[in-house]
């Protein structure tokens, strides 16, 4: 995959930075920022995890000049992800000698990625005295034709910002049409944090998906992120505890309650009937509170269809009962105890099926002699 032709172009307000990865042409908006110093490590680093699904080896034409530092990290940011999923290869960046620099820090600044989530919105919270920008994404999980989400969404990122005098910046990226045969979820956090490192900022927060306990091999990672610094900018994963103690701890702020984005099911987010809408449902009807972004877990029954099918989902579930019964909230304490059961029935069959097809694979050859 050659990348060339990089970019950095102002229209109607924005910085737009394009470039060719092969035939696509990709194209990043920024709303919200003046300068784009790291445009070329942006459009490096946003491109190795295609190429590595692609198995294609990664070249820069003479339009990039790319830090030294992340072109180091990323060969081990490559071999600890080829070590976990089997969808990905090692690939060769090349990059000839005279295309390094060292970016001058231009910045100390600090952002947090802003979805309006649970997990954002904690970070937030958390770093609030020293966070100047918050960064909203339009074009990977919500599309840039889905006009009226993309119009609902950014209202609610613009407010919340406004409200706590925060600068917003918007990036618009067009990866699922270059990349159509791609999964844009796959590659999420990735391109998000890839994408921020063209503003050149000091600090980037990346909210954490799970607690330290629940910790696997996953797309963001305290493992993997911090391997997306690029000298200038520092990638730090922030905020590894429960997502039940970082919905009852962002519960406290009305903010975050009327602009809780959990789920992109519906139209107009926040469904109310999937398992993520459910599991925070269901936590905010344990501790008395309720959003107005979310309907209320008026009946526990709802909580039937649930099917919690990873360790991680089992973890925020099985929390989600501790604190029913520390609240003493017995409905949802029984009926969430039958979903953990329900895992736990499912885990111990499934090894003992492994367990038999080991046995049965042991003695067969024998027998059959
Ligand atoms: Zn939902």
């Amino acid at each position: 995959m050659r990348l060339s032709d990089l970019q950095v172009n102002i229209s109607e307000n924005k910085l737009v930075m394009s470039w060719y990865a092969d035939d696509r042409h990709l194209q990043l908006s920024y709303t919200g920022s003046d300068a784009l110093p790291g445009a070329a490590d942006a459009a490096l680093a946003s491109c190795m995890l295609p190429a590595m699904l692609l198995g294609e080896t990664l070249e820069v034409d003479d339009t990039f000049s790319i830090s030294s530092t992340l072109r180091q990290n990323l060969n081990e940011f490559q071999r600890i992800f080829v070590s976990w999923f089997d969808d990905v290869q090692l690939i060769d960046i090349v990059i000839a000698d005279n295309q390094f620099r060292q970016i001058p820090l231009t910045s100390s600044d600090a952002a947090v990625f802003f979805s309006g989530g649970v997990d954002a919105s904690y970070s937030f919270f958390q770093l609030e005295p020293e966070i100047d920008h918050l960064i909203f994404c339009l074009g990977l999980d919500i599309q840039l034709h889905e006009l009226a989400r993309c119009q609902k969404a950014l209202e609610g990122a613009n407010k919340f910002a406004q409200h706590y005098g925060k600068n917003l910046i918007v990036i618009e990226s067009n990866f699922r049409t270059a990349f159509n045969n791609l999964s844009a979820r796959r590659c999420q956090i990735v391109l998000l944090i890839t994408y921020s490192l063209a503003l050149g900022l000091e600090t980037l927060y990346v909210p954490a998906s799970h607690d330290a306990k629940e910790l696997e091999p996953f797309r963001s990672h305290p493992l993997t992120d911090p391997l997306l610094s690029n000298g200038a900018t520092k990638v730090v994963h922030h905020g590894m505890i429960s997502r039940v103690e970082k919905t009852i701890s962002i519960a406290q702020s009305d903010q975050a309650l009327a602009f809780l984005r959990v789920c992109n099911a519906s139209d107009q987010f926040n469904c109310g009937e999937c398992e993520k809408c459910l599991r925070t449902m269901a936590t905010l009807a344990v501790i008395g509170k309720h959003s107005a972004s979310l309907p209320p877990l008026d009946n526990v029954a709802k909580l039937r269809s649930v099917k919690i099918w990873t360790p991680g989902k089992y973890h925020m579930w099985h929390d989600i009962k501790h604190y029913a019964q520390l609240h003493r909230s017995e409905p949802i304490a029984n009926a969430v105890s039958k979903l953990c059961r329900a895992y736990e029935w499912k885990q111990l069959f499934k090894q003992v099926k492994h367990q038999c097809r080991l046995l049965l694979d042991d003695i067969l050859p024998r027998i059959t002699k």
